[in-house]
């Protein structure tokens, strides 16, 4: 099939095709690979270990966060080999803390910020090769593999949740592939989640004392995540929007 230049007006309508052109594989030279690291670790199987009865989500205390601490954001960076203390415009920065400011009070808030794990995620609407997906578990993923680097989703993230790799990259985890050229986000520990383990940066909360982080399945009614959701007001980030997020916070 004879594809039209991308910059002709004409390959607007036909989205799909470029769409389908892209998912063929034809797009994969651009992604830069270290030696030894494929980027095929979320690609077709990405569902294979995912329940589709379960939605995992976060619930985050916000009282119980401390402003000066950033344990969240260090195991991140340690659990999935992005390298921290980064320029957050070009570095890639997958959980960052956020202080936050009452205007009219002045009562002061931080709290830790990652993807949100959207139900309705606009970064799976609009990108254009399907890289962006949603697990049926609901966890939100970047393929690599198919990722061109387009960066209509971090566009289109209301909480600036993705970051693209400008360089090459080293000291990759085998767990968490990148690449140059490509876009990446939290992936609520995926790797660990379907081994039956917490993400890391709840584990290191916990392991403060702080316990601000809490993580399960939001669809088990007795789960203890679903439990406290029951009996303590929460908000999503950006409610209006509803995209009905996973990561809910408390006490904000
Ligand atoms: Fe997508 Fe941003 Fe929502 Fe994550 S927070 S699912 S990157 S729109
Ligand atoms: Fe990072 Fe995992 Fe926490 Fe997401 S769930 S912010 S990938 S440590």
């Amino acid at each position: 099939m004879k594809l039209p230049a991308l910059n002709n007006e004409a390959v607007r309508p036909a989205e799909l095709n470029r769409r389908d052109f892209f998912k063929s594989g034809a797009a994969v030279a651009s992604v830069t690979l270290a030696p030894g690291v494929t980027l095929m670790a979320f690609g077709g199987e990405a569902n294979a270990n995912a329940d589709a009865g379960k939605r995992w989500g976060m619930l985050i205390d916000v009282n119980k966060c401390a402003s000066d601490c950033n344990a969240c954001v260090k195991a991140c960076s340690v659990e999935n080999g992005w390298k921290l203390g980064g320029n957050p415009d070009t570095d890639a920065q997958w959980i960052r803390k956020v202080d936050l400011t009452h205007k009219q009070t002045g009562r002061e808030a931080s709290l830790p910020m990652m993807c949100q794990h959207c139900e309705e995620p606009p970064c799976v609407d609009v990108c254009p090769t399907g890289a962006s997906f949603k697990r049926v578990d609901g966890i939100v993923l970047v393929d690599k593999h198919i990722c061109i680097g387009c960066r209509y989703c971090m566009m289109a993230c209301p909480f600036k949740a993705r970051s693209f790799v400008h360089e090459e990259v080293e000291g990759q985890e085998a767990h968490a592939p990148r690449g140059k050229g490509t876009v990446e986000s939290c992936t609520l520990c995926v790797h660990r989640v379907d081994k039956g383990g917490i993400p890391a940066c709840v584990e290191s909360c916990a392991t403060t004392g702080h316990g601000a982080m809490m993580f399960g399945d939001l669809n088990d009614p007795a789960s203890d995540i679903a439990i406290a959701l029951k009996n303590y007001a929460s908000i999503g980030l950006r409610d209006d929007l509803r995209l009905n997020p996973g990561v809910r916070y408390t006490n904000l």
